[in-house]
């Protein structure tokens, strides 16, 4: 048989839409289930053009309709899902940052499904403010006299500099010109809010003086950005908050300064590198900071602007500020999240992200174990599995320099050298695609998964997706 004869027997083979329909659940939309089956129908008829698939058992009416019904199960669950994170990030930005502390659901739920005094004031009947439910609290927290909530921190700054600086040069050292990932840098937000960069100093070192030499009758701001993902060391030179505010105050210009991460509390007592709180920057002179409430704040997305009423009034004036507002449900969760910070020890307890981060060795070693033994439990004896010491990281572009000694479970594939480089990435994808997914790190052609970013009760769950993975990829 010639292929052009081949592939028209193949063509013919497929079986007709309306046998596939017929064996698909009733209580699907019809439309919906037609143009599904199509989509399946022309990949199999591009596939056979392409000379991709020619084997005619593929075609029979039990296989076609297996592969609707596979994409018709992907299309019926939702595509944003709860993933097992292994990494040991703990601020993971693709895997969605800080998780919320479980006790908050309640009140985020009553929020979502009942109307609210979210800008009503029920003391005088009428119109109230957004952010009236988290000010105070910021306010208690951090020192302020007045704060702002907007959707994120790349629009806090946004908005920062597009009311307090448009037009007008703000002075920035060139060692804080940060690039966060995902498009976010200093220079081009800049620009976009209208203001004028003027950089100075040197990439290592900025003094004093080169803030004063640079202000002139156009400046409208002193700003410092924290360095975040990067650090410099060696030469270097920084002007401190205090001696830069002292400079502001001589030239009757506000200094503000982007904290990225935004701690609220001091997490020195935990091993933890210094990194200034919000209330240290404000105490030091900043008459504006800005932070993210999911980085190492351990809420949900947001950006928050703290300091000087007179000029947070201002920029909750403008009216950008309309295109950046935060949603009901986040606002809810912030101030949940901002609530347990009152009392700081239950913070570190309640607040899954300060949790993670201050989980000590010993206790990530013990996990391990309980890990190791879940996944013996399950009876896979194909696999290696064993316990071996590991660095964590804070991620969100925070504490680049910090490390946070932590323990891995790995898993190991008997295999020939050659065979096992490619064997674990096979089974890294298994995971990654398993349900739920399990996003795991490959070292030394090892998989690891540190137990620092797992939940105690995902133990049994990862144990059982290791399984279901040695499975599908037929090493069971
Ligand atoms: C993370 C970060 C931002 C952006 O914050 P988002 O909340 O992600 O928008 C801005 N500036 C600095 C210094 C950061 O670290």
């Amino acid at each position: 048989m010639t292929t052009s004869e081949n592939i028209k027997k193949l063509l013919k083979s497929i079986p007709k839409t309306d046998k596939i329909l017929q064996t698909l659940p009733i209580d699907i939309p019809s439309g919906f289930k037609l143009r599904l089956c199509r989509r399946v129908l022309d990949n199999l008829r591009h596939s056979i053009l392409a000379g991709r698939l020619t084997d005619i058992d593929a075609l029979s009416l039990e296989s076609v309709a297996q592969m609707v019904h596979k994409e018709l199960e992907k299309a019926m669950s939702p595509s944003l899902k709860p993933v097992i994170n292994a990494t040991g990030v703990v601020v993971h930005t693709n895997l969605g940052r800080s998780l919320l502390p479980e006790e908050l659901f309640k009140s985020m739920f009553e929020i979502a499904v009942n109307y609210s005094n979210l800008e009503y004031d029920l003391e005088l009947g009428k119109r109230g403010s957004r952010y009236s439910h988290v000010e105070e609290i910021l306010c208690e927290l951090t020192g302020a006299e007045s704060a702002l909530v907007v959707n994120n921190n790349a629009a806090a700054v946004l908005i920062s500099l597009e009311t307090l600086a448009k037009g007008k040069e703000v002075i920035v050292s060139r060692g804080e010109l940060v690039e966060i990932g995902g498009s976010f840098r200093i220079p081009d937000v800049m620009a976009r809010s209208g203001a004028i960069l003027r950089e100075v100093g040197a990439t290592n070192r900025t003094h004093l003086a080169d803030y004063e030499r640079a202000i002139g009758d156009n400046t409208a701001l002193l700003m410092k950005v924290h360095q975040s993902n990067f650090a410099i060391v060696g030469f270097t030179l920084s002007v401190p908050m205090m001696e830069l505010k002292a400079l502001g105050k001589r030239h009757d210009l506000p200094v503000i300064e982007d904290l990225g991460s935004g701690n609220l509390i001091d997490l020195r007592p935990y091993g933890f590198i210094h990194e200034p709180t919000v209330k240290e920057s404000l105490d030091a002179g900043a008459d504006l900071v800005s932070f993210s409430g999911d980085k190492m704040l351990g809420g949900p997305q947001a950006g928050i602007i703290v300091g000087k009423k007179e000029l947070v009034d201002k920029i909750k004036k403008n009216p950008l500020n309309r295109a950046v507002r935060i949603d009901k449900l986040t606002l809810a969760g912030l101030e949940g999240t901002l609530r347990i910070y009152r009392d700081p020890d239950k913070a570190l307890s309640r607040i899954p992200t300060l949790k993670m981060l201050s989980m000590p060795l010993e206790e990530t070693r013990q996990r391990a174990e309980h890990l190791l033994e879940a996944i013996r439990t399950t009876g896979v004896n194909t696999l290696k599995i064993g316990t071996c010491e590991t660095i964590s990281r804070v991620g969100g572009g925070a504490l680049p320099l910090q490390d946070l000694r932590s323990t891995a479970v790995t898993l190991e594939l008997p295999a020939t050298q050659d065979e096992a480089h490619s064997l674990i990435a096979v089974l890294e994808r298994a995971l990654r695609l398993g349900d739920p997914p399990v996003i795991v790190r490959i070292e030394d052609d090892k998989i690891l998964l540190d137990v620092r970013t797992i939940k105690t009760e995902q133990f049994p769950i990862v144990a059982g997706c290791i399984k279901k993975a040695m499975a599908t990829i037929g090493r069971v």
